[in-house]
């Protein structure tokens, strides 16, 4: 799995970070947006799964999933970097 994440250098109509997440190297990448504006925050993802599971449940789809998980271990390493100095 490959997962890039790009964070945009301007806030542009709430879009704080894109990030691409790619299974299979033959197949296109699914694009994952993370929105934050004064009122809301949302997650959205362009594969179908997403699509039918914000119709039905408001869950987030895998790809959604891996990326907040890399976010999350990037923070991690950050916090264990500044621990150790
Ligand atoms: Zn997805």
């Amino acid at each position: 799995m490959r997962i890039k994440i790009t964070k945009p250098k301007s806030v542009e109509n709430g879009v704080r970070l894109y990030a691409t997440v790619q299974r299979n190297p033959h197949v296109a990448p699914h694009q994952v947006v993370y929105l934050r504006t004064a009122n809301k925050k949302r997650w959205t993802c362009d594969c179908p799964d997403f699509t039918f599971r914000e119709n039905g449940k408001g869950r987030h789809c895998d790809h959604i999933k891996q990326v907040r998980a890399k976010i999350e271990r990037q923070k991690e390493a950050t916090r264990l970097c500044w621990t150790v100095e």
